[in-house]
């Protein structure tokens, strides 16, 4: 007997492999195949068995199990809108940029990507120093920033913003390094005085570095890096500065040597337009100088051995080459564009999704509008609605991802992720996959957010 999985879009593909003749569909979870003995439809209620094939004791080969679960798959009818805040949107150039042959990565010809995607990715972080690359997601990321600059028995100085924040701070206390943590409220960013107040208390000067998130990816709250830089400074502290950039690099202005960062930790797979699977650090003068007596263990994030191996255009290991193909593209991307065009669009876009929030009459999980992040909206769900029901009715009925609620406020919000290859028909078809799905899902709201977001984006261009 044969038994097959049909998954996802290679569901009909699955079937035409197997020799039916025919397969249609009519709605997200109900499948009609016509094979050569025998009509069969199967919705997620309804598993058939060759039993039930009426040609099965002749033509037995013709008659299929379905051990499946329905439900599980999900027909694509035209593109799947993947809004979540990341991974986003990637766009043809990158995907047929990355669809070549893989390279020797100890040749001439990887020795000129490596030069092409360093110099310009260093100007994406506003850097003039060395930026590091790992075949790794963020929090590999992370760890390489901690691991290089930190030593037993230092500090870091740590501020809740959200689930990013409390995610990092596992990866610092794995480690084994002394965390401070300074509670926060998820709905505003960082607060730089109290920053200036534990540096000032720091009287054995035992902090090592302050470690933030410029774009809090589960809140949709922007921090203000100058003003943290200002109050270490004033403070007379010299903790190094790490700012995790994972969902604004590129996407909302950042300028790592203006602002007097240390580490800039950044990935792949947001701003950058990028599958998943490289983590960054940009790193300043005062960093290197930490990494050479920082004394935390580290092998493959040690940023010394992949600058030495830059130098002539390779890695010390074997690189994510067709990634750092898609990087080569999407900087020229980016570079066409124009940075500063990039950071407008993106602006444009959230300013429009929050018009749209605001007409449907929900409220923004941000509080202050100067922290109101550019790369994503969160959204707060009426009370006694479920922001997990209304993504799965979004996602079953228009094929649409949304952000999830993560930790203490799941369930609670939902993200709209308006960052990286976006247009404008991209952001309002995605609003009015909102405002349908909210019809849909009955929850309470008013009409008119996708009017209000294209009177934005009118007024705008
Ligand atoms: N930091 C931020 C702000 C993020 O948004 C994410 C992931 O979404 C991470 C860190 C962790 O990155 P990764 O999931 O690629 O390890």
């Amino acid at each position: 007997m044969d038994f097959i999985q049909y998954r996802h879009s290679n569901l009909t593909a699955a079937f035409s492999h197997r020799g039916a003749v025919e397969t249609s569909h009519t709605s997200a979870n109900s499948l009609t195949i016509r094979s050569p003995c025998n009509l069969v439809s199967a919705t997620s209620q309804q598993s058939p068995t060759t039993s039930e094939c009426p040609d099965s004791e002749k033509n037995p080969k013709n008659c299929w199990a379905f051990p499946i679960e329905m439900a599980d798959f999900q027909l694509h009818e035209g593109r799947h809108f993947l809004q979540i805040p990341g991974p986003t949107n990637l766009p043809d150039r990158v995907l047929r940029a990355m669809h070549r042959p893989t390279i020797d990565h100890r040749g001439p010809e990887f020795a000129t990507l490596t030069h092409s995607v360093l110099s310009r990715l260093e100007r994406v972080f506003g850097s003039s120093g060395p930026v590091v690359i790992f075949p790794s997601s963020g929090t590999g990321a992370w760890e390489a920033a901690l691991v290089n600059t930190m030593s037993n028995g230092d500090r870091l100085l740590m501020y809740e913003t959200g689930q990013f924040a409390h995610l990092w701070r596992g990866v610092a206390d794995r480690l084994g390094i002394d965390v401070e943590w300074i509670e926060g409220d998820w709905r505003h960013g960082v607060d730089a005085n109290a920053i200036a107040t534990r540096l000032s208390e720091d009287k054995e000067r035992r902090v090592r570095a302050v470690a933030i998130v410029h774009n809090e990816t589960s809140t949709g709250v922007t921090s203000d890096i100058e003003r943290v830089r200002a109050a270490i400074d004033n403070a007379g502290h010299q903790a190094l500065l790490i700012v995790d950039t994972i969902s604004s690099l590129a996407s909302i202005d950042y300028r790592h040597d203006e602002w007097g960062v240390d580490v800039t930790v950044g990935g792949s797979q947001k701003g950058l337009m990028l599958p998943p699977g490289l983590g960054f650090n940009a790193l300043s003068e005062k960093a290197l100088q930490a990494s050479k007596s920082a004394d935390l263990p580290r092998s493959y994030w040690d940023w010394s051995a992949v600058i030495e191996a830059n130098g002539a255009g390779f890695f010390p290991y074997t690189p994510a080459t067709n990634l750092l193909f898609g990087l080569d593209e999407a900087l020229d991307m980016l570079f066409e564009e124009g940075l500063e065009a990039v950071f407008l669009r993106h602006a444009r876009m959230a300013r429009a999704a929050r018009a749209a929030l605001s007409a449907w009459g929900l409220e923004n999980f941000a509080v202050l509008p100067s922290e109101y992040s550019n790369s994503l909206t969160a959204a707060l769900m009426p009370k006694g609605y479920d922001a997990d029901e209304l993504r799965e009715a979004i996602l079953t009925r228009f094929d649409m991802s949304l952000g999830t609620g993560l930790g203490k406020v799941k369930g609670k919000v939902f993200r709209i992720g308006h960052l990286g290859h976006l247009n404008d028909l991209m952001l309002t078809g995605t609003l009015c996959g909102v405002e349908m799905g909210m019809n849909l899902a009955g929850i309470p709201h008013r009409a008119g957010g996708v009017d209000a977001a294209m009177r934005v984006l009118e007024e705008t261009r």
